[in-house]
């Protein structure tokens, strides 16, 4: 009798499947080798994805290209604020050279970040803080139409050509509704400015069709604005400085530079250019808004609206952006907002590309926004794509930018799919074509499925899969769950947003315990399939990922979200592995003869293959979103369970990035899933008790609170109050308590506070509307002091601030009136007041019926009235009665 051969043995197995022995598999060198290709993987991703390029050193004056990266003595003498005025002249226009050097393109060759950051400088350090209402606001403009002065007029750049500078400068009141978050706020200005440069060729034709980039020259109250923005304005000054120098290429369709000088006070000055800047405005195209909210990494790409602007910005040297900010930001979830919203709106859906710098935004709208934070090289990454999108939109000649037409709201345009790889590569796939590839792959994953199962039928292929599917919409489920557990425990512990201080303690904190509940759903999965078909679990966890991922792209595509795209790549990431191993590594053939036992359906070299997406793309997804989100919590207001947000965010994440680890599980079987959870579940232990330490700072120097105060005199009662609170849901801070408690009665040893911890409804903080509606203030009444006492004797101080109600008519119960306020010494002021409004001359119409309106007036210094009118209903009162309240 011969020996049964390999084949035989394996058939006999399989036909009495209990029977099989378990192939032993090296564990360890399997997993070890895993780990090293995922780590090197992740690190090189992590390398390409914050690597910027190296700044430019200052131009001369003459010189039409900066000379080399700049040196370590530049960078040295910049941070020791060593700044001499010959450097400062780089902003004076190039004059043709002796020797004049070709040139060479392409335009992105040409920025400097040394001088972009001369000017950040000097606004951040030397103007510093520049709020709408103060002198400084005015200084800087008074600065910046000294240095756009010497640029004005006419430049022999080349032999046949020359480039015109045209200076705009634009002043002006209007009104508008800003809504944030579903509060509208009714806003009028007073001598909101902006300063607007035109450079063409000199031609009408070229001043038809323009591109106009936008960046604010002002500052935000707690900021000097040094990134914010900071950056903007000096990268404008370099396109000036590139787009003028001897040699630059002809203008061929206008570039507009807008600085405006009102962004901070709520879009203001952008309101003001779109809605009443003749000369220009009607010939805008498309606008590329430059903003910042963050000093470090790469720029972002957050949001484009139209298909020919991707297509350019596809061509940008570090690209960086997803459809998936885009969807997330036109959402309306995140609380902030930028000029783009008043040139889509007031420009009836005009295109544009909104970027902006990202990285560490713990450090945006704070004192902490200057210079000496800025990570080297981020001005350099941001310039450069601005003057790539200059180049393909306003100088080559086969620019899209005459045949781009606004989008009105009511027609959204279906945009193309785009997402960047590694900061250095960027995919954008038509609307159309990305539709027939997911279906396409759909059909094909179809196919594969039928082809499998009719080969496998002893193994109830089909349910089996399906069982798969279920287990991973489970595995959601319990991600979710396990990470809102360590939420609620860091609340309870009275720490939250332990995790704050880092952008990666999320996942640190979070990551196990999501983990160890989807090892826990495939073991309970294990248990729910009868002892014969365990070991396809293996093979089923890829196919039932890659059905339930091609259901999500599908359904998110009907749905028109980009963001789709994850869904694929999710599904590839699953479907080609699983491919390469049927038909490659194991072979179909081999597949329909049973000719291996059930353990060893899935060969090793798959896994090696699925860790590939894995610890690429969604490594660079999730570091990157991360970023972006984790300081953000730190400014959501007070109502907010942030916890459980960035828990379920990183649970998502994490579950929609954790790729082979499913399959994983089966392979190694039922001992292993049990460990690997015990040994998760400790170190989410480890993690929750070291997070809720109190070494574990949440807030630092890098990372600060957000603390607001709120100082009001009461000149009716002769009051003084103070209100604070912070931006954050932290645990209250018993120590800055006591140091506010410290510095507001400075010594006044036998006096008290009085605390309010429902001030909302007092009327003085009706001011700070809508913020009211996120935060929660504690108010303290000052105690009497000689210094306040003399203060609110000392009449004369306010004596020039007048409110006026003037009748204009009274019918019908109705009553129109002209409210004046004079406010002389006053900034930002508010007209707030109970009243069933009819009508006034803001443009939208009021809200109905008897409530309080909140009105607001933002002013250039010295401009001194605010004025409405309006009709409102009054109560119909006797005649006597009447009297007596309208006096
Ligand atoms: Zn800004």
């Amino acid at each position: 009798m011969t020996e049964p051969s390999e084949y035989d043995r394996q058939r006999e197995a399989r036909s009495e499947p209990l029977a099989y022995t378990r192939t032993h598999k090296p564990h360890v060198r399997e997993l070890v080798g895993l780990l090293l290709v995922g780590v090197t993987l992740a690190c090189i991703t992590a390398g390409l994805h914050y690597r910027l390029p190296a700044p430019m050193a200052v131009t001369r004056p003459a010189a039409p290209r900066p000379a080399a990266p700049a040196s370590a003595a530049w960078y040295e003498s910049f941070f020791g604020h060593k700044l001499d005025a010959q450097r400062a002249q780089a902003y004076e226009p190039a004059q043709p050279l002796d020797e004049v050097l070709p040139y060479e393109g392409p335009l992105s060759a040409y920025f400097s970040e040394a001088n972009a950051m001369l000017t950040i400088q000097h606004l951040a350090e030397d103007i510093g803080y520049r709020v709408v209402g103060t002198q400084a606001h005015i200084d800087a403009e008074q600065w910046l139409l000294d240095i756009l002065r010497r640029f004005e007029g006419v430049h022999a750049t080349g032999p046949d050509y020359q480039t015109h500078v045209e200076i705009f400068y634009q002043q002006g009141d209007g009104a508008h509704r800003f809504d944030i978050l579903g509060h509208p706020v009714w806003k009028r200005y007073y001598g909101m400015s902006n300063v607007i440069v035109r450079i063409s060729d000199g031609t009408n034709a070229s001043r038809t069709d323009s591109l106009l980039l936008n960046a604010h020259l002002d500052s935000t109250l707690p900021s000097p604005g040094a990134a914010d923005d900071g950056a903007g304005v000096a990268i404008m000054l370099e396109v000036l400085r590139v787009l003028t120098m001897p040699g630059a290429p002809r203008v061929r369709h206008g570039v507009l530079l807008l600085f405006n000088n009102g962004e901070e006070s709520l879009q203001d000055a952008s309101h003001l250019y779109m809605t009443q800047h003749a000369p220009t405005k009607d010939t805008v195209r498309a606008v590329v808004n430059l903003e910042a909210c963050g000093v470090s990494g790469p720029t972002l790409l957050f949001q484009a609206t139209d298909a020919r602007l991707i297509e350019a910005y596809a061509r940008v040297p570090h690209p960086f952006g997803t459809v998936l900010a885009s969807d997330v930001f036109s959402s309306g979830v995140i609380m902030s907002d930028t000029d783009f919203r008043q040139f889509v709106e007031y420009g009836h859906g005009l295109p544009g590309l909104d970027m902006a710098i990202v990285g560490s935004s713990y450090l945006y709208h704070t004192r902490r926004d200057i210079p000496a934070y800025m990570e080297r090289g981020v001005v350099q990454h941001f310039g450069e794509n601005v003057l790539s999108l200059v180049e393909s939109l306003a100088l080559d000649p086969a620019s899209p930018l005459p045949a781009i037409r606004p989008w009105p709201y009511s027609f959204k345009p279906i945009l193309p799919v785009y997402f960047s790889v590694f900061g250095q590569w960027f995919v954008h796939i038509p609307a159309k074509l990305f539709k027939n590839m997911i279906t396409a792959l759909a059909v094909a994953l179809n196919f594969f499925l039928s082809a499998i199962n009719s080969s496998e039928r002893r193994v109830a292929f089909m349910s089996t899969s399906m069982l798969s599917s279920i287990a991973l919409v489970l595995s959601y489920v319990a991600a979710m769950a396990a990470a809102n557990a360590v939420a609620a425990a860091l609340r309870v512990l009275g720490t939250p947003l332990a995790w704050f201080g880092h952008e990666a303690y999320a996942a640190l904190l979070f990551g196990p315990p999501v983990l160890a509940a989807l090892i826990g759903v495939q073991l309970a999965l294990h248990h729910c399939v009868e002892a014969t078909r365990r070991p396809y679990l293996e093979y089923t966890a890829f196919t039932g990922a890659a059905v339930i991922y091609t259901l999500g792209m599908l359904l998110m595509n009907y749905f028109r979200l980009g963001s789709a795209y994850m869904m694929m790549l999710a599904m590839l990431a699953f479907f080609v592995p699983v491919v390469v191993n049927d038909l490659g590594l194991k072979g179909l053939g081999r597949i329909a003869t049973d000719a291996f036992a059930p353990d060893q359906r899935v060969h090793y070299a798959t896994y090696l293959l699925g860790i590939v997406p894995m610890m690429t793309l969604g490594y660079e997804g999730l570091i990157a979103f991360l970023d972006l989100i984790v300081p953000l919590m730190g400014r959501m207001g007070t109502d907010v369970p942030v916890d459980h947000v960035i828990a379920s965010l990183v649970a998502v994440l994490v579950t929609l990035n954790s790729g082979v680890l499913i399959p994983l599980c089966h392979r190694y079987g039922l001992r292993s899933m049990r460990s690997s959870i015990g040994a998760l579940l400790a170190l989410s232990m480890a993690m929750l008790a070291f997070f809720a330490l109190p070494a574990v700072p949440t807030f630092d120097d890098r990372h600060p609170r957000r603390l607001l105060v709120h100082h009001v005199e009461n000149v009716t009662s002769g009051e003084w109050h103070v209100a604070y609170t912070t931006l954050d849901s932290a645990a209250r801070d018993v120590a800055l308590d006591a140091r506010l408690r410290d510095v507001l009665l400075q010594g006044e040893a036998n006096s008290t506070l009085s605390w309010d911890h429902a001030p909302q409804v007092g009327p003085d903080m009706d001011v700070l509307f809508p913020l009211t509606h996120f935060l929660k203030p504690t108010r303290l009444t000052l105690p009497p002091s000689t210094e306040r006492a003399a203060a609110a004797r000392d009449s004369a101080r306010w004596r020039d601030v007048r409110l006026s109600c003037e009748e204009l008519s009274a019918a019908n119960g109705t009553r129109e009136v002209r409210m004046r306020l004079a406010h002389p010494g006053l900034a930002w002021s508010t007209l707030s007041f109970d009243a069933n409004v009819l009508s006034w001359d803001f443009p939208a119409t009021p809200p109905t019926g008897l409530q309080r309106h909140h009105l607001k007036d933002v002013s250039r210094l010295g401009h001194d009235v605010f004025e409405v009118r309006l009709t409102m209903r009054v109560p119909s009162l006797p005649s006597a009665a009447l009297a007596d309240t309208l006096a």
